[in-house]
């Protein structure tokens, strides 16, 4: 199936209100300008100078979504023209990102990353720590970063049963971070899980927003 095909079908399975990120890390720029050329305008890549390099090349009204690991010294080169970085992982990436926008008179979109996998490979924050750090004082000062939701990923295995109970406890977590810091807050409301192997399930859970790769431009030569 080709990339067109491919992002029609998920429009129609995937409801009006769930966005779909295309995952285009590792993808050369012609097939992520064939999903683009398809109405495909969102796309999340999780590595910086791929990023920058795929941002050059593709028109300007694309948005980019930072979804991997972000070094606090990679942060300057993403935030002239990221949309939302999705992997925010501790309070001192945070605050870079809140000083390189206020350099440049942005505000930047981010979502916390929580670790729900069992795995310890994943990265992000343990409920405790989200609550620590949207508690502290910092946090408050911060005027050129807004928080618009949570991100997660649920551990890779065939066991349905985890992975939807891994997605449960993220709506969860969202849940709580809703009423207690945001409840006045519109634009807390991103619960960015659901992959190509998984979804459906992050779908019956509450998705916003899902991180689709593999299921667009086919498998990558490596995971990553
Ligand atoms: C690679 C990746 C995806 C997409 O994975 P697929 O299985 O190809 O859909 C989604 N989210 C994150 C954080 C990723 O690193």
């Amino acid at each position: 199936m080709g990339i067109a095909e491919s992002i029609a079908l998920l429009r129609k399975e995937i409801p009006q209100h769930v966005k779909i990120v295309a995952v285009s890390k590792t993808m050369p720029q012609v097939l992520v300008k064939e999903a683009y050329d398809a109405g495909q305008r969102a796309f999340g890549e999780n590595r910086v100078q791929e990023l920058t390099e795929k941002q050059l090349f593709l028109p300007k009204d694309t948005e980019w979504h930072v979804i991997g690991h972000l070094q606090t010294n990679k942060v300057k080169y993403v935030v002239p023209f990221v949309s939302l970085i999705q992997s925010v992982d501790s309070l001192k990436l945070l605050s870079e990102i809140n000083q390189e926008a206020c350099k440049i008179g942005r505000t930047i979109d981010c979502l916390l990353q929580m670790r729900i996998a069992r795995e310890e490979t994943k990265f992000g924050l343990s409920f405790a720590e989200a609550k620590q750090m949207l508690n502290s004082d910092e946090f408050k000062s911060y005027q050129s970063i807004k928080l618009t939701g949570l991100m997660g990923m649920a551990t890779f295995t065939n066991e349905t049963s985890r992975i939807k109970e891994e997605f449960f406890q993220l709506a969860r977590y969202f849940e709580e971070i809703k009423t207690k810091w945001f409840s006045n807050d519109a634009s807390f409301r991103e619960l960015s899980m659901g992959m190509s192997g998984d979804y459906k399930l992050a779908l019956e859970a509450g998705s916003t927003m899902v991180r689709i790769g593999s299921l667009i431009f086919g498998e990558r030569n490596y995971n990553r």
